[in-house]
């Protein structure tokens, strides 16, 4: 079977994992995760970047920062993963479900303005695939109505929107380094704190609700319970095994886009033969390669489709379930009208193997896609 994802490994995860151990200092905030903190902040030119447990985390730390409370609002797409919601619901808010561009399958940021209420506290854009969604306009839009943007880049290192890293251009952003994402530590997030206001206060939000980060830079001569907060820090290890992650960065998204365009180009004449719809990058987006997928053109092809793979070894998978049409997100979030493209492209997406080293088996399937297409 050619599997769906794998896992990538520079080769020096174990060898800095050894390095960390030998260290002695094996919680938060060692020497790894002051590396990976400099390296976030040198490629992104983020003003803080704090390493967490997981993207979800960081997009929970995210919610309280922005004081979201009991009845507020967020605006945010329904075509994305829980965490984007749940985060926020976490906290008391009301995700407001905003449909999404049929081209970029990102937030339609023509819909936003009219979603906002007098309790719209913030929005929320996920950056799909990699690919930026329309920022300009949603900064316009946040700004006018003194909304706070926290953007979900789980998927989002290493791409840019008009040459800005994403996640940089939002109040707030949170990437994720989950092992389906293409910079890993199995489970792993970082939160980019943008604005200046909010980089006191994360730490401490980090750090149990503590001033331990000012105690250990001398600011404070003791630490002690000064806010609300939880453990959101990642030990060492995790640390570690990311920096290695980091360093390789450069030629891992390389290669992942090598990958993509060679997809791109040999389905490119099935979507001229009308059989799917390849993906759109905005000229102005450069992307990650986080994933390739097709548009089919209904639920009933995609499932004959991925029947097809299976019989023929290749794990080929479709997406999101849209939230607004979850057992909870239909009990607890609001939908800004219908959501007739995102309802259509969660039937009809497909993802393709894309990880290093399905460059031997690309050929396969592509072959067995033509097949079952044609
Ligand atoms: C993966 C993902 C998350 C969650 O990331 P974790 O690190 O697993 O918490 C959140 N949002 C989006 C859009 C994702 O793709």
């Amino acid at each position: 079977m050619i599997p769906f994802n794998k896992p990538y490994m520079t080769g020096r995860e174990l060898w800095y994992i050894a390095q960390a151990h030998a260290n002695g200092h094996l919680a938060g905030d060692g020497l790894f995760t002051k590396k990976c903190h400099a390296w976030l902040e040198n490629h992104t030119g983020t003003k803080k970047a704090l390493l967490t447990h997981s993207c979800t985390a960081a997009l929970e730390m995210a919610a309280i920062l922005a004081e979201i409370k009991q009845g507020d609002e967020v605006i945010m797409p329904s075509y994305t993963f829980v965490s984007t919601a749940n985060a926020f619901v976490l906290r008391g808010a009301v995700p407001v479900f905003v449909d999404i561009r049929p081209d970029t399958l990102n937030i339609d940021e023509s819909l936003i303005e009219s979603a906002i209420t007098a309790r719209t506290k913030a929005i929320v854009p996920v950056h799909y695939a990699g690919v930026a969604c329309e920022m300009d306009t949603i900064m316009d839009i946040a700004q006018r109505h003194n909304l706070l943007v926290i953007e979900d880049a789980a998927q989002g290192i290493m791409s840019t929107y008009k040459g800005k890293p994403l996640g940089t251009i939002g109040h707030l952003g949170a990437y994720s380094f989950h092992e389906t994402k293409n910079i890993i530590s199995g489970e792993g997030g970082a939160l980019l704190i943008n604005d200046e206001r909010f980089v006191e206060r994360a730490e401490i939000i980090r750090e149990k609700g503590t001033n331990r980060s000012q105690f250990f830079r001398g600011q404070v001569d003791k630490y002690t319970w000064t806010d609300i907060g939880s453990s959101y820090l990642p030990g060492e290890v995790i640390a570690a095994f990311l920096s290695a992650q980091m360093e390789e960065a450069e030629n891992i998204t390389q290669r992942r886009l090598a990958i993509w365009q060679q997809y791109n180009e040999t389905l490119m004449p099935l979507e001229q033969a009308g059989k799917l719809r390849c993906p759109r990058v905005p000229e102005h987006c450069q992307h990650n390669a986080h994933m390739y997928y097709i548009l089919l053109d209904s639920l009933a092809k995609r499932a004959e489709v991925i029947t097809y793979l299976k019989a023929h070894d290749i794990n080929a998978v479709f997406h999101y379930v849209p939230l607004h049409n979850s057992t909870y997100g239909q009990q607890h979030g609001r939908s800004h009208g219908d959501l007739p493209v995102t309802a259509m492209i969660s039937d009809c997406l497909l993802r393709l193997p894309l990880w290093l080293g399905v460059e031997a088996h690309q050929q396969k399937i592509i072959t067995e896609l033509t097949n079952c297409l044609l």
